[in-house]
């Protein structure tokens, strides 16, 4: 602590939201600054959105939180709120700025880092001390070390690599303070079209500790239901291959892997999915993968922990009469 008081070392972590509620990647963040070293009560955050609700400030519970409540930040247009983020960076001198390295976080960061003249250091999996960090190359098959040496450290955080943080009510002795902030002109660059979300009770899969993914072998949109039909009945996640993404049986906010998301769960179970490479590097750290296909040879099945040699047409049916059987 005495050397960052000494060396001025200052945080500041870009909150990604909906003007309802904060992604609960706030919280790995969270776990991520602390790792840093930084107390609670030291950690900034940075609002951007437009009718900012109140329980996004008050799930955030901490730190200094500096708001900019504007219409033209409604959609988070990276091209809109970046100038304001890199001057406010620039007014405070922050040393450590993060963000998730979600699809906000990495539309957002390269034009911090272009406009900040500073390096990124995307889908950091550890810190290792203050300029210091570990990210995963190669698809996830090495780790490199990497040590930053400029004055603004800039990090997308994989989520998944650091626990959620979890608020000791007891300890939080400050409340947090609100700061508001001053919108700047609209660029006018970029426009907000419309977005397109799929609406399903099921858990986020990004967070879900239980994930269902099916890739090419289901052979069809209509067969993927059987995937739900699973992934219902465990009250999982649906995830798919790129495969499956490319020929249509899901969209694309479904695809796990390397240029798709990133899971963690407690349990993963693979059905009618090779096991690629770019697939893979999505679900490295899962606790537990299930591999389900009908070729034993399949790399998914030398990397399961429990790889079964069946057709899914048979093996799924079956798996949810027995789950059934089981929750009555
Ligand atoms: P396939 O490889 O065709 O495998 C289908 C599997 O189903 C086979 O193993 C087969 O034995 C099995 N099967 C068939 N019928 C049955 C049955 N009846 N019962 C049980 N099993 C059956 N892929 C991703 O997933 N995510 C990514 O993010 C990603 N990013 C990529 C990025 C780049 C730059 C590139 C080049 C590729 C990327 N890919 C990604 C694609 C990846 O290389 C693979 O092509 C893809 O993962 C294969 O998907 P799949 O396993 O569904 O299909």
């Amino acid at each position: 602590n005495l050397y960052r008081i000494i060396s001025f070392m200052s945080i500041l972590i870009i909150v990604e939201h909906n003007n309802n509620k904060v992604n609960s990647n706030i919280f790995n963040l969270i776990t991520c600054a602390k790792k840093l070293n930084y107390d609670l009560a030291e950690i900034n955050f940075f609002i951007a959105g437009f009718n900012i609700s109140n329980d996004i400030l008050s799930q955030i519970k901490t730190g200094n939180i500096y708001i900019a409540d504007n219409e033209n930040y409604k959609n988070f247009l990276a091209e809109e709120i970046d100038d304001l983020i890199v001057n406010f960076i620039k007014s405070k001198n922050f040393t450590h700025v993060l963000l998730p390295a979600s699809t906000f976080g990495k539309n957002l960061a390269p034009r911090l880092a272009a406009k900040l003249d500073v390096n990124q250091l995307s889908d950091v999996t550890e810190i290792i001390s203050n300029d210091t960090f570990v990210r995963p190359i190669y698809a996830g098959n090495a780790f490199a070390t990497c040590i930053i040496k400029d004055s603004v450290k800039l990090l997308t955080i994989r989520s998944t690599a650091f626990d959620h943080y979890q608020y000791d009510t007891k300890a939080i002795s400050t409340s947090s303070q609100i700061i508001k902030l001053d919108a700047i002109k609209s660029k006018n660059i970029s426009k907000f079209i419309k977005e397109d979300t799929s609406k399903t009770d099921r858990p986020d899969l990004s967070q879900a500790k239980i994930v269902v993914s099916g890739g090419r072998g289901l052979q069809s949109k209509e067969n993927f239901k059987l995937i739900e039909q699973l992934a219902e009945t465990l009250g999982a996640a649906v995830g798919a291959t790129r495969a499956a993404v490319d020929a249509g049986y899901v969209s694309n906010d479904y695809q796990v892997g390397q240029t798709g998301k990133i899971v963690a769960p407690d349990l993963y179970i693979a059905i009618g999915i090779s096991g690629a490479m770019q697939h893979l590097a999505g679900i490295k750290d899962s606790k537990i993968i299930v591999a389900i296909n009908t070729d034993p040879e399949a790399p998914i099945m030398q990397i399961a922990d429990y790889a079964l040699e069946g057709d899914l047409f048979n093996v799924i049916p079956e798996l949810c009469v027995e789950i059934e059987k089981l929750k009555n």
